[in-house]
C-alpha cells in the first residue's frame, strides 16, 4: 500500500471511531442524527400517502397534507400544525408542551417552534393521552430534568396498545390502506416506552403556577381512551382538549371506537362533559386542526355533546330494561332534532350498540350457539345441499333490486364459496355493497363506516379479478 494511502485509511480509522465516539457517548449528537433520519422518513411517508389513490379524499390524507408551521394562536401561545397539532404556552420562567404530535413529524414540528420562540427551555411535556398521534413525539422533546405528565391510566393504556400493537396495526390497515405494512419499531419513532414523571388522577385536578402563568390539569376519561388529559389556562379561559372531543367539534362523539381498543365509559363521558361546561372556556384548542374561538359555538357545542351522549346512553338503558332487541333499539334510537350533531366520526347506532355491549358484554342472550365455538357458516354447505344456491342468488339479487342490501349480503354469506357461479355473488356483493355505500354518502357520511365499506368493495373486486 502506498504512503498516501495508509495515511488515509488511518484518517478514515480515525473519522469512523470519532463519529462512534460522539454517537455513544452524546446523546445530542445521535439523537440529531435520529432527527434527520426521521424527518427523512416523514417526508417519505406524506409522498407515499399523497400519491396513494386509495387516500384521495379521505379525512386521513388531509390530515397528512397538513403543512406543519408555527403560529401563535394567543399571547405566548404557540401551535405547531400537523397530523397532531404540538402545543407550547410559554412563560417567564420555563415553557411547557402539550401533546407532541407524530413520530415522523415531530423533527419539523420541533424546528418550528424553536425557531418561533429561539430562547424556548422545557420544563413539563404534558400528552393528552397514549395515542401515537399525541405522545409520538415526547422521546424527541425529553430530556434531563424535564418532567412527563400523563393521565394515571397513562401507563396501562401505553401497555396494552404496546401489545397488540400488531393486532391493532392490521386493523387500521384495513381502513387505512396506505399506511405502512408494518409499524415502526426502531429508535425514536417505536411506539411506547414513556415513563411519566407526573401523573394526573380522575376527580384530582392538578393546579401549578410558573414563571406567571396558571396551568390545571384535569383527568377526563370517556373519549379516546381512558387516559384523557386536559390543560387549562384559567387566566387566558383556554382548553386544550387533545382529542377530548375527536377530530370535529361539535360532532356526536365516539364513545367506541370500531377500529378496536378498550372500552370506554359513557356516563364518564357526560361526567368530564360536565367538567368542561363549568369551566367555561373561551377558547378551545384541540390537538387536530384548528381552534374554535366562538363563545356561542363552544357552549352550544359542549351541552349539544353531553345531552347528545347522556340520550342515546338512557335511550338505550330504557330499551334493555324495556326487554328490546339490540337491533331493534339500534334501528329506532335517533337524535331528537334539537340534539342533532353530525356523526362523520361516532355514529349513534353504533353508540346504542357499545352502550348495550358495555353493559351486558359479549351474551346478548339470544341464541345458545353463541355461548359456543361453531359459527352458522360452519352449516352453509348442508344449507346448499338442500336448497339451490343460484335460486339463493337469485333471491339476493330480488334483494337488491327492493334497496335492501343487508339481507342480499346475509343470503350471499351462504353461497359465498359453496360452487355457485361465483361471479354473480361477488357481482351482487359489489351492488349490495355499493348500496350501503351510498346511503352512508348520502346520509350520516360516517367516515369510519365508508373506510370499511371500501375495503370491502376493494376485496372483493380483487376476487373477481
Ligand atoms: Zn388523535
Amino acid at each position: 500500500m502506498s504512503k498516501v494511502l495508509k495515511i488515509l485509511a488511518r484518517l478514515i480509522g480515525l473519522l469512523v471511531v470519532g463519529f462512534a465516539i460522539l454517537y455513544l457517548f452524546f446523546p445530542g449528537f445521535k439523537k440529531s442524527l435520529q432527527l434527520k433520519a426521521v424527518d427523512k422518513m416523514g417526508d417519505v411517508a406524506v409522498k407515499r400517502m399523497s400519491e396513494n389513490p386509495d387516500a384521495a379524499g379521505s379525512v386521513a390524507a388531509e390530515f397528512i397534507n397538513i403543512p406543519i408551521k408555527a403560529r401563535e394562536i394567543s399571547g405566548g401561545v404557540w401551535q405547531a400544525t400537523g397530523v397532531g397539532n404540538a402545543h407550547l404556552i410559554t412563560t417567564s420562567g420555563k415553557d411547557v408542551l402539550f401533546d407532541t404530535g407524530l413520530s415522523t413529524q415531530a423533527p419539523k414540528q420541533i424546528k418550528a417552534l424553536k425557531d418561533a420562540v429561539p430562547d424556548l427551555e422545557l420544563s413539563h411535556i404534558i400528552t393528552s393521552h397514549s395515542h401515537a398521534d399525541h405522545a409520538g413525539g415526547v422521546k424527541f422533546w425529553d430530556e434531563d430534568g424535564i418532567d412527563i405528565v400523563a393521565h394515571a391510566e397513562f401507563v396501562e393504556e401505553q401497555r396494552y396498545l404496546t401489545e397488540l400493537q400488531d393486532y391493532f396495526w392490521h386493523r387500521n390497515r384495513t381502513l387505512f390502506p396506505f399506511m405502512p405494512e408494518s409499524p415502526p419499531t426502531i429508535g425514536l419513532i417505536a411506539y411506547g416506552g414513556i415513563e411519566p414523571t407526573m401523573t394526573v388522577a380522575n376527580g384530582q385536578p392538578l393546579k401549578v403556577t410558573q414563571g406567571g402563568v396558571e396551568f390545571e390539569l384535569y383527568a377526563l376519561p370517556g373519549a379516546e381512551g381512558a387516559d384523557n388529559l386536559v390543560l387549562w389556562l384559567p387566566q387566558k379561559k383556554i382548553l386544550f382538549s387533545g382529542d377530548f372531543f375527536g377530530p370535529l367539534f361539535p360532532q356526536f362523539p365516539n364513545i367506541f371506537t370500531m377500529r378496536g381498543e378498550k372500552i370506554r365509559k359513557p356516563v364518564e363521558y357526560v361526567n368530564s362533559l360536565d367538567v368542561i361546561i363549568d369551566l367555561d372556556p373561551d377558547m378551545i384548542v384541540p390537538s387536530h386542526k384548528d381552534p374554535i374561538t366562538d363563545k356561542a359555538v363552544i357552549r352550544e357545542g359542549l351541552v349539544k355533546m353531553r345531552d347528545a351522549t347522556k340520550y342515546v346512553h338512557d335511550q338505550t338503558v330504557e330499551g334493555m330494561n324495556a326487554g328490546k332487541k339490540l337491533e331493534q333499539l339500534m334501528a329506532e334510537i335517533q337524535l331528537p332534532a334539537e340534539l342533532a350533531l353530525t356523526q362523520e366520526h361516532g355514529k349513534v347506532s353504533w353508540a346504542v350498540k357499545s352502550i348495550w355491549e358495555y353493559y351486558a358484554t359479549w351474551f346478548h342472550f339470544d341464541k345458545t350457539t353463541e355461548l359456543y365455538h361453531v359459527p352458522q357458516s360452519a352449516v352453509h354447505s348442508d344449507i346448499l345441499e338442500l336448497v339451490d344456491g343460484e335460486a339463493l342468488v337469485k333471491k339476493a339479487a330480488d334483494y337488491i333490486a327492493q334497496d335492501k342490501p343487508l339481507e342480499a349480503l346475509h343470503l350471499l354469506d351462504i353461497v359465498d364459496g359453496g360452487g355457485v357461479d361465483n361471479t354473480a355473488v361477488l357481482d351482487a356483493r359489489i351492488n349490495a355493497l355499493n348500496i350501503l355505500k351510498s346511503r352512508a354518502e348520502a346520509g350520516e357520511k360516517n367516515s369510519y363506516e365508508i373506510y370499511w365499506l371500501n375495503y370491502r368493495i376493494r376485496e372483493t373486486e380483487a376476487r373477481l379479478q
